[in-house]
């Protein structure tokens, strides 16, 4: 049996990154650029008034005091917008708004606030500096500059950026689309009466939302029952997407028809893999496309939807980081463990001042889901591990990295306001 880490190699090595697309912006959001993005224009486009306030000519308020303030027409009016070159004579001024274009003889932009308005003329007190309060064509950006490198994560702040030099369609790794398949006889949608020996499809959740959170688009497909037959062709009509997250009919049971159905349509790389939970797991791929043959035990499903399907579907969006930051806990408790695979514990990580701390969030077992639910981390126990003293460091795998950032698992981190 091949090892969590071999198992993961084994993965990573077998999953494309998805070729170049052009993507709308805002479906472009969270994916990795394919293009250096270089402006076509500058920005602003010309010089441009930073506030709402009168444009003149320096030279004729550079006597302006208070003992002798100058008093100017107001010509004409520049709202945002106007797109006319227009000219400032001399000796007069214009109201402009913040944005508008600034008239061509006009050097700087005396505030609102910094003058006094009456009978259609201004009185100014004070000479104020070449440029004051113009933005200069091009301060931001100038023509022909390379805004966004390849390989650069797309933020709404880049976004934004993408639309203010026009853009409509970025090239992006694409989200891949995955298909869907829960097994099982025993397997029925919430909302319908559940009779003895059924089993809602918790799983077909876990894996559309597992598969969103990575950025990734789910594809539900319907649940798939116990036969060969009916096992493969909704695995070929899954085939038609990027890649197939299957659950359950991965074990050795008389009505697991994943791996037959699959070592006859393409590769199957390894079905078993030395790790608790979730030993039974089946990866293939059929050309070049990716499935993964999840078990159907709950938290053997979750745990592989975060060991595997979500570093792999990261790894065809072309994102440099795929794997979740892990920092070192404590244990909070005394642990008695007994396995001859790695096990992925279920657990609560928090911050306290010595550092983070780990405590299980209840019984480990592969067919329960409330541990799963509660915890923020899962606890990288390595094979062999027999008893931990409380206090032990572990290494824990953070699943809620946001809490590390937001201050939830990191209380030494400052606040504003
Ligand atoms: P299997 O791997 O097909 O033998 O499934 C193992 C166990 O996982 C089943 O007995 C169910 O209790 C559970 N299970 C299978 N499929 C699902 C599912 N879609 N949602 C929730 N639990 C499931
Ligand atoms: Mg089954």
């Amino acid at each position: 049996m091949i090892s969590a880490a071999a198992a993961r190699e084994i993965v990573m090595a077998h999953v494309p990154v998805l070729p170049a697309s052009p993507v709308p912006l805002l479906d472009a959001l969270g994916l990795i650029l394919t293009e250096d993005v270089v402006s076509g224009l500058a920005f602003p486009t010309c010089d441009s008034s930073a506030m709402d306030g009168f444009a003149v000519r320096v030279p004729d308020v550079a006597a302006a005091t208070d003992a002798a303030p100058v008093s100017l027409t107001i010509a004409f009016t520049v709202a945002a917008g106007d797109t006319a070159d227009r000219i400032l004579p001399k000796g007069v001024t214009c109201r402009i708004m913040t944005g508008a274009r600034i008239p061509s003889g006009a050097d700087a932009v005396i505030m609102l606030e910094d003058v006094t308005e009456a009978s259609g003329r201004i009185t100014v007190r004070e000479a104020i500096p070449a440029g004051e309060f113009i933005r200069p064509c091009g301060e931001d950006l100038l023509a022909g500059a390379t805004i966004l490198q390849r390989g650069t994560r797309l933020t709404p702040p880049r976004l934004a950026l993408l639309a203010a030099i026009g853009r409509t369609e970025v090239m992006v790794h694409r989200r891949p689309q995955v298909a869907i398949l829960s097994t099982g006889d025993e397997v029925i949608e919430p909302g319908q009466p559940l009779q003895p020996g059924q089993i809602y499809n918790s799983n077909a959740y876990a894996m559309a939302a597992w598969i969103q959170e990575a950025g990734a688009v789910p594809v539900r497909m319907p649940i798939v029952p116990d036969s060969l037959d009916a096992t493969r062709r909704l695995l070929r009509k899954a085939l038609t997407y990027d890649a197939v997250v299957t659950s359950g009919g991965v074990s050795m049971g008389e009505f697991d028809f994943i791996g037959k159905a699959l070592a006859s349509m393409g590769t199957v790389h390894f079905t078993r893999v030395a790790q608790q939970p979730g030993k039974p797991f089946t990866f293939a791929t059929v050309g070049r496309k990716p499935i993964f043959g999840l078990p159907g035990n709950p938290s053997a499903t979750m745990v592989g939807l975060e060991l595997y399907v979500r570093p792999a579907l990261r790894g065809m969006m072309g994102h440099p980081n795929r794997y979740r930051p892990m920092v070192l806990a404590r244990l909070d408790e005394a642990l008695t463990l007994k396995s001859d695979r790695m096990q992925f514990l279920r657990a609560r990580v928090d911050h306290q001042p010595g550092g983070y701390t780990a405590r299980l969030t209840g019984p480990q077992g592969s067919g329960l889901i409330t541990a799963m639910a509660w915890a923020n981390a899962l606890l990288v126990i390595p094979t062999g591990t027999g008893r931990l003293l409380a206090g032990t460091g572990v290494t824990a795998m953070i699943l809620e990295p946001e809490l590390l950032l937001e201050g939830g698992l990191g209380g030494d981190l400052l606040t504003w306001g």
